[in-house]
């Protein structure tokens, strides 16, 4: 709160302006003013406290497309959420990893159009400023028409939960007590929140190599994700890298298969660790091909085209190539973000939380519920998150009413 003047300085100036005819200041209206205040600030003080003591029905940490489906659904069913959005990390930043991608072409109901016109006539003015410049170059009849941007997309889901009366806090989810109930929720501004139920909604953070040249290039060629951007126009009938060896990265460089010229994985061991039934999918794809016991270091590319190519480095000896490329595909995993949790809750091998009974999303801990790419390592898309934060809700409201809260 801010501190407007001492008690002492307040009862001068009354005083100094309050003079009898023998100047002896008179203190009993600057007393009784003093008083009322005491009495307003004592009733702030209750109210305050009332208010920090009712717990929340419903916490939704997170901020991407699932933690905003959570929170739309659950102020629809008046569960008054208030949603931790988080502050901007390097690899992660509140609105989620959509906010770290520009045109998102599958996500129903979304078709390219203007929709500049339509996101500026929803959200909020005073948020304008974090939209990002419509593409250039993309319009029909003198009009913008393009894919909805991530951006645009999770500031609309922001503004619907915002609608329905879903409380925003920019601040941090630093630790739960999962004993305590109500759940004790601390935020990084040292607040602690009591909470009936949460939903954790944190998301997962792609992994790259740290190269500097990754991060120039991201969004001009560099991707973590196949499967939202292997289709862009940027790609089609060019080579293409894939970087990693497991499961996914040997699914992702078959899915580029359909719109690369070539697709070349590069892997730094000499074996796949892909199952055997992928390594052999790979294999025989004509379009693929694997080069063995390199790691890129470095990522090559200008300012007109983005990537051209990627330098590498044998891991076996002194030798180095160039790949001529117009995209690098990271595939060499994801890190979920729960280290606030600190193993609370129970998780998969790969770190994941685990939803503990099928088709829902509870998990180990009754009365916490988990959606989107937090609690799924197999599809991780907009679309499915936003469809797992709508199941959180729906749970966390029968589970409150089952608990009669
Ligand atoms: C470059 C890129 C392009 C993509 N393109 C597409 C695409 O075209 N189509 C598609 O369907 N999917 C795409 N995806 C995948 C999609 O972005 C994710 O599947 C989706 O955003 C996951 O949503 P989420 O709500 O689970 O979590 P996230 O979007 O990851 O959001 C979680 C957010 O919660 C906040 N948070 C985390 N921890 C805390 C904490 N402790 N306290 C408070 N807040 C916290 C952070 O701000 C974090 O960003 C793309 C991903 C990337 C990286």
């Amino acid at each position: 709160m801010p501190v407007v003047g001492s008690r002492q300085s307040d009862e001068d100036s009354f005083a100094s302006r309050l003079q009898t005819p023998d100047s002896k200041p008179v203190f009993i209206l600057p007393r009784l003013l003093i008083m009322a205040r005491e009495q307003f600030a004592d009733l702030n003080h209750f109210a305050e406290r009332d208010t920090r003591h009712v717990a929340e029905r419903v916490i939704v940490i997170g901020s991407g497309p699932a933690g905003w489906s959570a929170a739309i659904y659950a102020s629809r069913a008046n569960l008054n959420p208030l949603l931790f959005e988080g502050t901007p990390h390097a690899e992660m930043i509140p609105l989620g990893q959509l906010a770290f991608t520009t045109e998102v072409e599958n996500y129903a109901g979304f078709p390219a159009g203007n929709i500049r016109a339509f996101v500026e006539s929803a959200v909020d003015p005073d948020r304008h400023y974090n939209l990002p410049p419509a593409p250039a170059g993309h319009e029909r009849n003198g009009q913008p028409h393009y894919a909805v941007q991530g951006v645009e997309l999770v500031e609309l889901m922001k503004q619907q939960a915002i609608n329905f009366g879903t409380r925003v806090a920019g601040e941090d989810v630093v630790d739960v007590d999962v004993e305590a109930r109500p759940f004790k929720v601390t935020t990084g501004e040292g607040r602690v929140v009591e909470a009936h139920s949460i939903i954790v909604a944190t998301g997962a953070r792609a992994n790259y190599l740290g190269l500097p040249s990754e991060e120039t290039f991201k969004n001009r060629g560099v991707s973590a994700c196949a499967v939202c951007d292997g289709a862009l126009p940027r790609f089609r009938n060019k080579p293409l890298v894939v970087v990693g060896g497991g499961d996914s990265a040997v699914e992702e460089a078959c899915y580029l298969t359909k719109f690369a010229s070539k697709v070349y994985v590069v892997h730094r061991r000499d074996q796949l660790r892909a199952s055997k039934i992928m390594q052999q999918r790979l294999l025989e794809n004509p379009k693929a091909e694997v080069v063995w016991s390199h790691v890129p270091v470095n990522i090559v590319g200008n300012d007109k085209d983005g990537v051209t190519g990627v330098d590498l480095q044998s891991t076996v000896d002194q030798s180095a190539k160039h790949l001529p490329a117009s995209g690098v595909f990271f595939s060499i995993g994801h890190t979920p973000n729960t280290a606030f949790l600190k193993g609370k809750l129970e998780t998969n091998e790969k770190g994941y939380i685990r939803w503990t009974r099928p088709f829902r999303t509870y998990t180990s801990v009754e009365g916490i519920f988990a959606a989107g790419d937090v609690a799924d390592d197999h599809y991780r898309q907009a679309i499915t998150s936003a469809g797992t934060g709508c199941m959180a809700a729906l749970d966390a409201e029968r589970w409150l009413a089952e608990q009669g809260l």
